[in-house]
């Protein structure tokens, strides 16, 4: 990565890491690579956390509830007072997201390792992500870039315009809630009450907005990268359609079956609206994808779980470019100089029933990784490890590279076929089968396959 960015004095040579499993293994061992010094937290709950052990510091901030721990500003704040930490990595999830995390780290005069306050309000809330989007001429799903009023007949005019079925969303939603599609008038205002007070609760803004609920799109993303100084470059697409009640569970990269003439445009449009914004460090455009036409329908303004695939395909280590970014660096690098190179797969390995899906809390007794060239893991658990019912149940990404998608598929099956994970359970037995699937082998699934393949799958 070295030669990505030209040197200039660092602002800061420590790290808090402000999260917690495997992405707070990930941004340490970036950390390291670059020769700075980190901090790790953990709740009560997390005591036991490996990254711990091989940090500088390792601060416990609060109990297991996050409300009192990974979501407390004020104990984070103080950790990197206490440890002289210049910067706060916040990961994916809890705080990445919040504008006044942003701000109060910014405020207290240390650096925060995403975007700027601003820009996460704009491209956070995807009300005004969608409206700056339509101002840089990047198509949107139809339908209006307001929130949706309380008045019940503007509502069912506003679905009668877009035509069912339609989907409420949260403005402020993430990690596949606050959504609810509607296919009849006589549901709507249900919906519409019902998702209000979950976004009010879960997310804290109840505003909400409608659009077409499209019937059979791909989700199809598109990372960026940002300097301090108006450089910009995307670093290819990745196909995040193998989805559960709107989470991922599979993701790839590139997209297969994207000519590169249909995808280079929206690459730079992504590009030019972050010029547009002001937007520094990495950053995810996401689009739905039907009958060859894209769609924004929000941005996520952090580090994603599934940037590996990017990194295994482009060569480019995303976190390092991030944290470089936001040390003011320069981005050394010309969009001709991003090639992307054969395929990735990402499997998300959940600790978790696979047939009802609830989460499997727990030691783990025994484990076995698979090897080989082409094969990464990513994980915090470890022979003996307790697995907490608090948090996440995301224990671990297993990421393949190969020349083609065939051979990815391949290494993937090999690889899934040597992991054993033993005294909880887990989703392997899902991800071996789907890797079996023809049509999935086939590539160009849409975004409801797999929630059918597993009614099939679970049946059988
Ligand atoms: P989140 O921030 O919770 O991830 P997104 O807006 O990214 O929410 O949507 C998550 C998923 O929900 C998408 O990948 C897609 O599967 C589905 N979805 C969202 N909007 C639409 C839509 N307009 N039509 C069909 N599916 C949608």
């Amino acid at each position: 990565m070295a030669e990505n960015f030209a040197s200039a004095d660092p602002l800061f040579d420590t790290v808090l890491i402000a999260n917690r499993g495997e992405i707070a293994v990930r941004i340490q061992r970036a950390c390291r690579e670059l020769g700075l010094k980190t901090v790790s937290i953990c709740s009560e709950a997390d005591r036991q956390a490996s990254y711990g052990e091989t940090a500088d510091h390792f601060v416990c901030i609060g109990p297991a509830n996050a409300r009192r721990s990974y979501l407390n500003q004020d104990a984070i704040l103080l950790a990197a007072r206490l440890t002289g930490a210049g910067a706060i990595h916040p990961g994916y999830g809890f705080l990445s997201e919040n504008t006044s995390f942003s701000a109060a780290v910014e405020d207290a005069g240390l650096t925060f390792i995403g975007p700027d306050a601003r820009s996460i309000a704009t491209m956070g809330d995807k009300i005004t992500a969608k409206k700056a989007m339509i101002a840089a001429g990047v198509p949107c799903v139809p339908g209006p870039d307001t929130a949706l009023p309380d008045d019940h007949a503007t509502v069912e005019q506003i679905a009668r315009d877009i035509g069912y079925p339609v989907i409420i969303k949260a403005a402020g939603g993430g990690g596949g809630r606050g959504m609810r599609v509607v296919q009849e008038p006589s549901a709507l205002i249900e919906a519409m009450t019902l998702t209000r007070e979950e976004a009010r609760q879960a997310f804290g803004n109840p505003a909400l907005y409608m659009e077409k609920f499209l019937q059979h799109p791909r989700h199809i993303e598109i990372q960026v990268l940002c300097d301090t100084h108006g450089n910009a470059v995307w670093l290819g697409h990745r196909d995040c359609s193998m989805q559960r009640r709107h989470q991922k569970v599979v993701e790839e990269a590139p997209a297969p079956g994207i000519a590169a003439d249909i995808i280079e445009p929206v690459g730079l449009a992504c590009v030019e609206a972050c010029q547009q914004i002001g937007y520094r460090g990495v950053g995810t455009f996401e689009f739905l994808y039907e009958d060859g036409k894209f769609y924004f329908i929000e941005m996520n303004t952090r580090l994603q779980v599934e940037h590996p695939v990017t990194e295994m395909t482009s060569g480019i280590d995303i976190v390092q470019a991030q944290i470089k970014a936001a040390q003011g660096i320069r981005l050394d690098l010309q969009q001709g100089d991003v090639i992307c190179d054969g395929h990735s797969f990402e499997c998300r390995i959940n600790a978790e029933d696979p047939d009802t899906f609830l989460p499997s809390a727990g030691a783990v007794t025994d484990i076995a990784w698979p090897q080989g060239e082409g094969v990464r893991l990513d994980t915090h658990i470890y022979p003996g490890y307790g697995v907490s019912p608090y948090y996440d149940s995301l224990i671990a990404k297993l990421i393949v590279h190969a020349p083609t998608r065939a051979e990815a598929i391949t290494k993937m099956r090999t690889a899934l076929a040597g992991t054993r994970v033993e005294g909880i359970s887990t989703n392997l037995p899902l991800l071996r089968a789907l890797f079996e699937d023809a049509a999935f082998a086939q590539g160009e699934t849409d975004i409801h396959y797999l929630e059918k393949w597993l009614k099939a799958w679970r049946a059988a």
